[in-house]
This record gives C-alpha cells, structure tokens and sequence, in this order.
C-alpha cells in the first residue's frame, strides 16, 4: 500500500534514532516509546497543526481542564510485523469510531477520520523498525485526546490535544490471574462513561484494584453497580465465561465497553460452531455452575493481552479455584486471533488492515 501522508500533516524526522538503546528483549509493558509521535491541535473550532515529530515530553499550562476535570479520552491499538516485514493493524476502523464516541460522551469534538489513518500510517512506515517479528511482538499504538484550554472554570474545554504514541511490546504474559468479584465497588453506572475509554474510568480502578492485590489477587471483576449481582468486565478487559462446552459474555451497555476483542471471539465463536450467549451473568450462577463442574474456564479478552485466563475467582470469603484446562478456549481462541493479527492465516472477515 502507498503511504499517503495528508498534506496537512507536516513531518520532523529526529537526527538521532533511539532504538540501538532498546533491549527487545525485556521491554516492561508501556514504558518505552519509538521515535515518533503524532501531535495535532484543536483551537478556533477546528483540529490544526497536525504533525510528526520527535518523541518527547510536551509543554501544557498547569492550568490546562485535563488535570483538574479529567477530560479526556483514549484508545488502545497494535501493529504487527509478519516475517515478511509486513505492518499490519487489527481492525484499527473499530477503535476509530470508538475514541469519537468516547469523545463525543466526554464533550471532545470528534476527530477527523483522514488525519487520524494519515497519522498512523505515516508513524507505523516511519517506526516500523520498533515492530520485533515473531509472535507475541507488537507495537502497542495509544491515542488520546485532552482538554488544554487554560482555566479552572468546570466546563468543557474550547482547547484540546490529540497526541499518537507508540511503544514497543513483548507477548504479555498475566501469569496466573486471581481476581474478585466485586460486592461493594463499581466501575460503571446506568447513564455514566463506563462504555467509553474515559481516563477517570481507570484512576477510579486502581484503588479498589490495591485493595484486591493487598488480598492476594491481581484484578477486580466489575459487577452491575445496582445490585452487585452480575458479572460485568474483568479489570480494563471484557469477560467471558466456558460453561461446558458454551460461552457467554455480558451484553455490551452504557456500563460496559465495546471491544473489539470481544466482538470478534463472538463472531469466530460462531463460525466455528461454538455457541455464545450474549446475556447478563449472574454471580450465582456462576458458582452454581463452579460448584457442579459445568464452570470450565473465565477469561478477560482485550487488545494488550489478547485473552489472559483467570485461574480462581473470590466471592465473599471464599475463593473457587478454576481446574486446569487441557483443551481450553483461552489458548484456542488466543492462536485463532494472533494467527489473523499476524498474517499467519487467511482473513476470511477482512480485519487485517495491511500499513506496510
Ligand atoms: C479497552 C477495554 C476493553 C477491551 O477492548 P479491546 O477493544 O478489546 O481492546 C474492555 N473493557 C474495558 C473497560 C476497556 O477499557
């Protein structure tokens, strides 16, 4: 494919690349970012200045509504190099039209569609040395938008920022996950942000997520905020429950997040013939199901992990341990994507989208 940078978006080489400092071989998720990055401004009513330049830090006004009212939104994507030196990006069109609707909820004017594709395809071409071959490597992309007119006045900003980075990552091992299912906290309610990727979604998490760890479990189940008694999302990921030989996920809701993981299980659940019910999950069905043996697997499905298995889950006092799956749909499902993700098999949905 010919790269077509937009006319609009002016492009600043670094003099200097950084990646001979990069050891690939142990990269901690999220903390090393490529050569580039994409800036772009909204002010007067229209996004303008939209460039490439050199990674680094940026200069925003204390004052600036993001840091006192948490205006802003983001997305979390991947590119991927197949051993031909191929780039490709998984179904990127999705997490588009997700950040404008986060966007939109969070009263950010949306951004366009020709510069945010002209922007990545420019970075991933320009970076795409940071993308390692072989399974399990990628380029996590994350864009993001925020408030940057000056003034503590709490009303939505006439100012703001959309910046793309890009950071290299290693196969993301989550190792055994424990998790709890919430009876107290929530992370969503009827009516409120939880179905866009707002930023003061996931600062609200991390303080009944320490309470958790604090016991011993690394992630929360998030459970309806009215009554606590169904199952929602896992962590920042969506949740599926094995029940026998079916699957069954939560409805996605103004609670719960739309993602792309999860939506394309569902559709190679189905054309594999496993069948996959869309419908509110009980907690007590749950352990009903745990307790006579129809409970096989829990898994989170989501961009960074792909699929992360969950090993025991808590409720009340009581912790239920998960038996070990021989055949599980975890590993199963984790191969089917990461073989589409990487051009390592057909594409029979069009959702690979080819950069390089
Ligand atoms: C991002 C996210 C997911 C997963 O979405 P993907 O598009 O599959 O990466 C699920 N739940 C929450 C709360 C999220 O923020």
């Amino acid at each position: 494919m010919n790269i077509t940078t937009p006319s609009s978006i002016t492009v600043q080489k670094t003099s200097t690349s950084r990646i001979n400092d990069v050891n690939f071989d142990s990269l901690e998720f999220g903390t090393v970012f490529s050569d580039h990055m994409f800036s772009c401004d909204y002010k007067d009513g229209r996004w303008q200045n939209a460039q490439i330049l050199p990674y680094g830090p940026i200069s925003i006004s204390p004052a600036a509504k993001v840091f006192h009212y948490g205006q802003a939104v983001f997305e979390g994507m991947k590119a991927y190099k197949d051993d031909d030196g191929g780039v490709f990006m998984f179904r990127p069109d999705e997490n588009f039209r997700r950040i404008n609707k986060s966007s939109k909820r969070m009263a950010i004017p949306e951004f366009p569609e020709e510069l945010f594709f002209g922007a990545l395809n420019t970075l991933l071409e320009m970076d795409k040395d940071w993308i390692k071959p072989g399974l399990g490597n990628s380029l996590y992309i994350r864009p993001f938008a925020m408030a940057t007119q000056v003034g503590v006045s709490a009303s939505a900003s006439n100012e703001y920022k959309f910046i793309i980075l890009l950071s290299p990552a290693q196969a993301y091992y989550s190792g055994d996950v424990k998790v709890v299912f919430s009876e107290h906290y929530s992370r969503a309610a009827d009516g409120g942000v939880g179905f866009a990727k707002a930023a003061g979604n996931y600062g609200a998490q991390f303080y009944p997520t320490n309470l958790a760890k604090e016991k011993g479990f690394q992630q929360v189940i998030w459970t309806d905020s009215h009554t606590h008694e169904y199952l929602e999302e896992a962590g920042t990921m969506n949740i599926f429950f094995r029940i026998n030989d079916s699957l069954l996920t939560a409805p996605t809701s103004d609670r719960i997040l739309d993602g792309v993981t999860r939506k394309s299980l569902l559709k190679l659940a189905e054309t594999m013939g496993i069948k996959a019910e869309v419908r509110p999950v009980k907690v007590a069905e749950i352990k009903e199901a745990h307790a006579n043996g129809s409970l096989k697997e829990i898994f989170g499905a989501g961009t960074a992990a792909v699929i992360s298995p969950i090993s025991a889950f808590s409720h009340g006092e009581v912790t239920y341990d998960l038996p070990k799956q021989e055949d599980s749909y975890a590993a199963m499902f984790k191969s089917r994507l990461m073989d589409i993700q990487y051009n390592r098999s057909e594409d029979p949905f069009g959702w690979r989208y080819r950069v390089v």
